[in-house]
């Protein structure tokens, strides 16, 4: 049935009124990999959502009192991120790291988990700790998770479910509730603190793999062993059906995604001649 023009009026209405109550459109790159993006949030807004969630999360958190665990954690998180500084100020890039705060928690819990929020808050699960049990291993998981930090995953996720919301409202013409979905409410639906996935929900398949990217060229400019990535992936996949760490079951490992690490190799050992 042919739509009256009444009908396209009011959906272009409603989608200005939606893009107008954004905080920031911003069409950018991911440092690393150069994919293009959208995204619709400040980081400003996402990052003071962060400082709340991570300050609640570590009020109700016990650190662990593993001091050689909790010294690897640091040390491979400070390693990295200063690494990371160093490449993005030789590059002229250092803007990528604007606003973000990084920090690097051992928390107790025996669940295999590791998880960073989007302002650079890294926190492990003394659970995962077994797996990890070198530091080239333990930057493995510090770089992906730094790797959706400073591609901004989180923001991505956000604006994506936000246009998905516009377009059901649209569709709907039931316009009034959704269209004042604010960022607080999509924060807590993307990070959502107390689900069955602990405190991240699973990003995409593509973020994973950009995750795995990026995470490998940090390990790689700051001169951890690039080969430990494929065998975390391969340890983890080898999980038997008992013993699954948390962390697969928001990081599905396959075969492909070995394959695709394991292809970045030569662009990853290029950085460390830098
Ligand atoms: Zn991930």
């Amino acid at each position: 049935m042919k739509k009256s023009a009444g009908f396209w009026k009011r959906k272009i209405n409603v989608l200005a009124a939606v893009l107008l109550g954004l905080s920031v459109i911003s069409c950018s790159t991911v440092a690393f990999t150069g994919r293009n993006r959208l995204l619709l949030y400040s980081d400003t807004d996402i990052f003071s959502l962060s400082d709340q969630s991570y300050s609640q999360l570590m009020a109700a958190s016990v650190r662990s009192s593993d001091t050689k665990c909790t010294v690897t954690v640091t040390e491979v998180g400070r390693r990295m991120t200063s690494a990371l500084q160093a490449y993005l100020t030789a590059t002229g890039q250092s803007d990528v790291l604007n606003g973000i705060t990084w920090s690097f928690d051992l928390v107790k819990n025996s669940q295999a988990n590791a998880f960073c929020l989007p302002n650079g808050r890294v926190v492990f699960y003394e659970g995962i700790m077994p797996v990890l049990d070198t530091p080239d291993l333990v930057a493995v998981v510090m770089g992906h998770e730094m790797g959706h930090v400073i591609a901004r995953h989180g923001n991505e996720r956000m604006s994506r479910q936000a246009l998905v919301s516009l377009v059901g409202a649209v569709a709907g013409q039931a316009v009034g509730q959704k269209t004042s979905q604010n960022v607080q409410a999509l924060f807590e639906a993307a990070f959502s603190i107390g689900s069955e996935y602990g405190y991240l929900l699973p990003y995409s398949r593509k973020h994973e793999y950009e995750a795995d990217e990026i995470g490998l060229y940090l390990m790689a400019i700051a001169g951890y062993d690039i080969s430990q990535a494929t065998t975390l992936w391969t340890r983890m996949s080898q999980a038997t059906a008992q013993s699954v760490p948390e962390y697969l079951s928001t990081h599905p490992s396959d075969a492909n995604r070995i394959r695709h690490l394991e292809k970045l190799q030569d662009k990853a050992r290029s950085l460390i001649a830098r």
